[in-house]
């Protein structure tokens, strides 16, 4: 089982923002994308989310082709995150939940757990307005994985959290990883990549320009303490 990346090539107009990109992602890896601002990490997992389309090239996820009905088992955090205001999260959530073909008695108990995990019990009654960014992106995380998807694509997921809640969210995704979820993850800091991937691929352009298991990487470029943009 794994996700296929053949060829991906994505243009609008005259900006090629994926070029011709390859890549196998082993079921159960955590994965990787690095790159700069522009660089085609953001249009890649549009991609493989199915809410645009490649101009050229092809995905699968355990030799099937991504379709619509791909949301059910993926799971998305995108970068531009976009939750309701004036939503109690509890509401948010069943909303998002229901849209993934969830029951509402599940989507409350699952929930329940991760505002227990975040230490944030209380979270549930209020709308989402009333609580701060960081805290926000905990709860468009919980969304991104109330489903229990198989395949979890995190875009930027650490950018404009403190350090605490990094750490909240770094722990998480390693658990989830542990569990048998499949997380491909972008991110501006080599570091992130470093401590919580085997594999990565750097992105320039829209081309890959390094990939592969991240010791080879490290052995070829010697040690990389890469900020490509601070956050
Ligand atoms: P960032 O870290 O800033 O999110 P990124 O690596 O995610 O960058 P993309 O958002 O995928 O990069 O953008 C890749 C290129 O494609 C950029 O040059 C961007 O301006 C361009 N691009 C992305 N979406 C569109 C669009 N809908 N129409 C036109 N150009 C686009």
């Amino acid at each position: 089982m794994s996700l296929l990346i053949e060829d991906l090539t994505k243009k609008f107009g005259k900006t090629t923002a994926v070029n011709h990109l390859n890549l196998k992602i082993e079921k159960g890896q955590m994965f990787g994308m690095l790159g700069a601002n522009g660089a085609g990490k953001t249009t890649t997992f549009r991609m493989i989310l199915n809410l645009l389309e490649p101009t050229e090239g092809k995905i699968s996820w355990n030799n099937e082709k991504i379709n619509y009905k791909s949301s059910q088992i993926i799971g998305y955090l995108p970068e531009e995150r976009g939750l309701y205001p004036k939503l109690k999260v509890s509401e948010q959530l069943i909303y998002l939940g229901r849209l993934r073909g969830m029951g509402k008695a599940t989507i409350l108990k699952e929930m329940n757990q991760w505002l227990e995990r975040f230490k944030v019990p209380e979270y549930k009654d209020k709308k989402v307005e009333e609580l701060s960014k960081g805290n926000q992106q905990k709860i468009q995380f919980i969304a991104s994985v109330i489903h229990r998807p198989e395949l979890l694509i995190l875009d930027e997921p650490f950018s404009g959290l403190d350090p605490v809640n990094v750490e909240l969210l770094k722990e998480a995704v390693i658990d989830l990883n542990k569990s048998g979820t499949t997380i491909v993850f972008s991110s501006h800091r080599m570091e992130h990549v470093e401590e919580l991937c085997e594999h990565l691929v750097i992105l320039h352009n829209g081309s890959p320009v390094v990939k592969g298991n991240i010791r080879d990487v490290k052995r070829s470029f010697g040690k990389m303490n890469v900020v490509i943009r601070a956050d």
